[in-house]
């Protein structure tokens, strides 16, 4: 470098901001594109399990039964793969890193109220579907079993009607034709 390069640098250097931040005495910027960690909007979760699934280091565990959405942010690597296959949208990236810390922890999230109800009412609707088609299938089978019973006696009067015109009260044929 020349000499005067090395002073221009100098005097750059001597006016400008520091490329360094204060942190952590001073709060932290983040750019636009900066992956920090992954939040859910558990107003829009439906627990569906398709960012547990998709999620290449299972750093998500979505429980149905206890209606929670948990996330261990020290598996994650922020692929986005979980927020691009949300089909409910409520999974992003902040641009935020999370608190630093010595255990690796998981943090759990409750399905809202507002969800909670909207999938109770989904599952009664589905009961209710469920019980109209087994009522339906019911029906159906015992209307086919009253054809059948219709036509059983049917088909016993014709041949009640042709014994007695061929001088067999019974019905059953003759002697012979049950040797035969
Ligand atoms: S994919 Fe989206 S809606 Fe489904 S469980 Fe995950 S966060 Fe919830
Ligand atoms: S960003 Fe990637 S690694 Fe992190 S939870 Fe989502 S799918 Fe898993």
């Amino acid at each position: 470098m020349s000499l005067v390069n090395f002073v221009k640098t100098e005097l750059k250097n001597l006016v400008s901001a520091p490329a360094t931040e204060k942190y952590p005495d001073g709060p932290p910027t983040y750019k636009e594109v900066t992956r920090g960690h992954v939040v859910n909007d558990m107003d829009l979760c439906v627990l569906c399990g398709v960012c547990q699934m998709r999620c290449p280091t299972k750093a998500i565990t979505v429980d149905k039964k206890v209606q929670t959405w948990s996330i261990r942010p020290f598996s994650c690597i922020q692929c986005r793969r979980c927020v691009d296959n949300c089909p409910k949208k409520s999974l992003s990236i902040a641009k935020e890193y999370t608190e630093p810390d010595v255990i690796k922890k998981q943090f759990d999230f409750e399905l809202s109220e507002k969800q909670k109800a909207m999938l109770a009412e989904q599952a009664r609707q589905a009961a209710e579907r469920a019980a109209l088609a087994a009522q339906r299938a019911a029906s159906a089978a015992s209307s086919a079993g009253a054809e059948l019973g219709q036509y059983r006696d049917q088909l016993t009067a014709q041949r009640a009607a042709s014994a007695a015109s061929s001088g067999d009260p019974t019905g059953a044929g003759s002697t012979e034709d049950k040797k035969q």
